[in-house]
């Protein structure tokens, strides 16, 4: 896992397509594209086109509220496109004991066949 950081990231990158991504969903504030190492048969990542100091879950202040509340409501769209009628699991990593590699917020959606708990 990285270090934490407010360094620019690969996902600064892909919203400003410089380089590739699959993205399956976009709005003004939003992007979701196709995790490049995928953990399950539908793995997106939704993220804030801008990062404004949310590197990760723990840094929210009460001023994120809003942008919170759309990447879920966004996972939830995307679920519902991509299928996932039976079910589906979101993830946030943290830091480096949670596993965070990339230090701009991203909510992982997991989909497509049988999700165990906990997952390890
Ligand atoms: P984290 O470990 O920080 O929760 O998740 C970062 C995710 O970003 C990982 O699942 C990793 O596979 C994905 N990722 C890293 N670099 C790229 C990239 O360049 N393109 C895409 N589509 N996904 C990436």
């Amino acid at each position: 896992a990285a270090t934490p950081s407010d360094a620019p990231t690969i996902f600064d990158k892909i919203i400003n397509k410089e380089i590739p991504s699959i993205v399956v969903y976009e709005d003004d504030k939003v992007l979701a594209f196709r995790d490049i190492a995928p953990q399950a048969p539908v793995h997106v990542l939704i993220i804030p086109k801008i990062r404004d100091g949310l590197t990760g879950l723990s840094k929210a202040e009460g001023r994120h509220c809003e942008i919170l509340g759309r990447l879920l409501y966004t996972a939830k769209l995307i679920a519902k496109q991509e299928g996932l009628d039976e079910g589906f699991r979101i993830v946030i990593n943290d830091g480096p004991k949670g596993c965070q590699s990339v230090y701009h917020l991203h909510v992982h959606l997991l989909g497509g066949r049988q999700l165990n708990w906990p997952p390890g």
